[in-house]
């Protein structure tokens, strides 16, 4: 039945291949508990022999036995303890990438996991493999072995520690069974209200700014609250279970010398024996206490380990894709339907559109009329869409991602540049190639820019690209969408914060992309850069009004037919 389980998600069949960590992660904790004895029998042979028999040497030599004993259990419990956290980092190591991959997917899809979620969980999984929660699993099974002993000692032992071993067991069973719900809900509070926290922390000026601070904090709190009010029920309830463990195990150690006590009296058990059990009572409920100590842990792990198989399950590798370069730029659209979750019109409805490696299209139309959806679609990055985006005569999805981004230049409306130099930037983060990132920076006129910065293309931009100016982060943002020789070049709104040289240069990128056989999509609300395109498409309320050659479509749009928000542009 493991077995099965085990070949279940990635992640279920990561953990599969270290069975054999874990197995021997069971066999120390085995020797450990076996050699745990050690105490009670020493106790036994201090009190029935060496005592009676006042033997000195006897005593040096269980005495020697007992510290080889001892060397060995602690020697099992630091193996244990290493193989553990061995383990835990070895399944972070294999399960990192995919865990990364999945969460980026994710978010793409706009699926309700957060990015940063999927990375706790993974820590809080390798946290709990590695610590004090899952060895309390692997002593538990040896309670039978204590009172097992107890038994040999004397059966009435035996069955008090029975007694008290399954009151803490049934304690702790309901308990913990309660807690389930108020633990998840307390750590499903506690991401919001940091998420909750981070989102706004990365939008702080306009907060500052209009006095949006106070209104935000006040939201905060509620959530704040929340998580607050849940981790006192949860602290309450585990705090009141461990005293009331503790309440059983004191009661339990003090009747078992009591009924030792009676047994010594009746002559049916020796002193030793009597204090022997004694420390074996509280050696077999110790486990117990262990479980009750660390279920927030286990609640928690399985509540990351049931995630993260979801996120993995969701979106596993991709296997498959063609690892080829696409030989052209040709955008083929074939009745092209982008939808949204929960909402019944398309955003883009049924576009058909044939463009030419080589060529330019310039894609116009009032806000909200799906400009920048269609831009999204072409690059891949749409999750919901129907009919097929063709590029070089292949839907856009039939690549490795690996393998197409090189070719695939995009420049979105909202530029995120990353905390790096520019070069890094510029050359999108792979290794930088100083003459392609140079040749980007010219072809996009921003090399003296550049230069003019306090260590040139070596300058950190600082989070975001916040050191930079709206144009600068535009312009390097166009240096990394043309940077290497993309086949399909896809500006969003590139002109949106460009000054005349800025548009200047970007004319002439556009020409020289052209030149090269390179494929440009162009968004925009400006028609000033309708005079670089080959084809127009004019997009309203998702539908194509116009597609076609420049001329042609806008002879069309001079003849009257024109959306409202579309002047027509002057060639
Ligand atoms: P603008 O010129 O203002 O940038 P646009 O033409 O680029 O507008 P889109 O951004 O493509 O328009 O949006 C088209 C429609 O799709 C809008 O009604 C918008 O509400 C919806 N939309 C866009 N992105 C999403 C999303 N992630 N989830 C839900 N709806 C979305």
């Amino acid at each position: 039945m493991i077995g099965s389980w085990l070949n279940g998600s990635d992640l279920r069949r990561q953990l599969g291949l270290y069975k054999k960590e874990f197995l021997w992660a069971a066999v120390f904790s085995m020797i450990a508990n076996v050699l745990l004895l050690t105490p009670t029998l020493y106790m036994l042979q201090i009190f029935d022999h060496v005592m009676v028999s006042q033997n000195e040497l006897t005593l040096f030599a269980v005495t020697l036995v007992m510290i080889f004993f001892f060397g060995v259990m602690a020697f099992s419990e630091w193996l244990r303890s290493r193989l553990l956290v061995r383990t835990g980092v070895r399944i972070d190591e294999g399960l990192n990438g995919m865990v990364f991959k999945a969460s980026f997917d994710s978010y793409l899809q706009q699926a309700r996991q957060k990015a940063t979620e999927a990375f706790s969980n993974l820590v809080t999984i390798r946290q709990f493999l590695t610590g004090q929660g899952i060895i309390a699993f692997f002593d538990v099974p040896w309670t039978p072995l204590y009172i097992a002993v107890t038994f040999m000692l004397h059966p009435l032992l035996g069955w008090l520690s029975v007694l008290f071993a399954a009151i803490q067991l049934l304690v702790t069973y309901t308990a913990n069974r309660a807690s389930v719900s108020t633990i998840e809900g307390g750590v499903k509070a506690e991401q919001d209200s940091t998420s909750f926290v981070q989102s706004k922390l990365r939008n702080i000026e306009p907060l500052h700014a209009m006095g949006m601070v106070k209104h935000m904090r006040d939201r905060w709190q509620d959530h704040h609250e929340s998580s607050l009010q849940r981790d006192d029920v949860m602290q309450e309830k585990q705090h009141r279970q461990q005293a009331f463990s503790k309440f059983v195990r004191y009661c339990m150690q003090s009747f078992t010398l009591g009924a030792g006590a009676l047994l010594v009296i009746d002559g049916k058990l020796t002193p030793g024996a009597m204090i022997a059990a004694n420390v074996l009572m509280a050696r077999a409920l110790q486990p117990l206490d262990l479980v009750i100590a660390t279920w927030r842990q286990f609640v928690q792990a399985r509540m990351a380990f049931r995630k993260l198989d979801e996120l993995l399950d969701a979106f596993p590798e991709r296997k498959g894709g063609s690892e080829d370069a696409p030989s052209s730029g040709a955008v083929r659209l074939e009745g092209l339907t982008a939808k949204v979750a929960g909402r019944d019109t398309p955003v883009l409805d049924n576009l058909n559109v044939d463009i030419p490696a080589g060529n330019v299209l310039v894609v116009l139309g009032p806000s909200g009329s799906g400009k920048s959806t269609l831009a999204r679609c072409l690059v891949g990055v749409w999750p919901q869409f129907d009919g097929q985006v063709l590029l070089d005569g292949r839907p856009i999805a039939g690549w490795k991602r690996l393998a197409l981004g090189p070719f695939l230049g995009y420049l979105p409306q909202d530029i995120e540049l990353f905390e790096g130099t520019i070069a890094d930037n510029i050359a999108r983060f792979s290794e930088v190639d100083s003459e392609k990132v140079i040749d980007a920076a010219k072809r996009t006129g921003i090399h003296d820019m550049i230069l003019r910065f306090p260590d040139g293309y070596d300058t950190e931009i600082g989070v975001a690209g916040g050191m930079l100016s709206g144009g600068q982060r535009q312009r390097i943002a166009l240096a990394r969408a043309i940077y290497g020789n993309p086949v399909l070049v896809v500006l969003d709104e590139p002109n949106a914060n460009l000054d005349d040289a800025g548009e200047r240069s970007l004319a002439q990128a556009v020409s020289e992309l052209k030149a090269r056989g390179t494929t440009v999509v162009l968004v925009t609300h400006r028609t000033s850069i309708v005079g670089l395109a080959d084809y127009l498409l004019v997009l309203s309320k998702g539908r194509m009004v116009h597609f076609g050659h420049r001329d042609a479509v806008v002879a069309a749009l001079r003849g009257g037919k024109v959306p409202s928000q579309i002047s027509a542009p002057s060639p």
